[in-house]
């Protein structure tokens, strides 16, 4: 089982649209992050539709690997 708490999401910086890797626990816990490209300070939501998004992203991922496996 992944932990999903240690897993890289991306975000949007919401000044310069620059993708910026967080891990999910940071997002959870509702850090804030410096943009890499623009310095802007990002505050974290874990309702953050991003995260979300990310998450998702995720989890689908891991079903179509799980997919991908079972065919084995
Ligand atoms: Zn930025």
């Amino acid at each position: 089982m992944i932990d999903l708490n240690l897993v890289w999401i991306d975000i949007e910086c919401p000044q310069c649209k620059y993708i910026n890797e967080i891990q999910f626990i940071d997002a959870k816990s509702e850090k804030t992050v410096f943009c890499h490209n623009c310095k802007t300070i990002i505050q974290l939501k874990d309702k953050n539709a991003s995260v979300h998004n990310g998450v998702e992203a995720i989890n689908s991922a891991l079903i179509n690997l799980e997919k991908k496996f079972k065919k084995k």
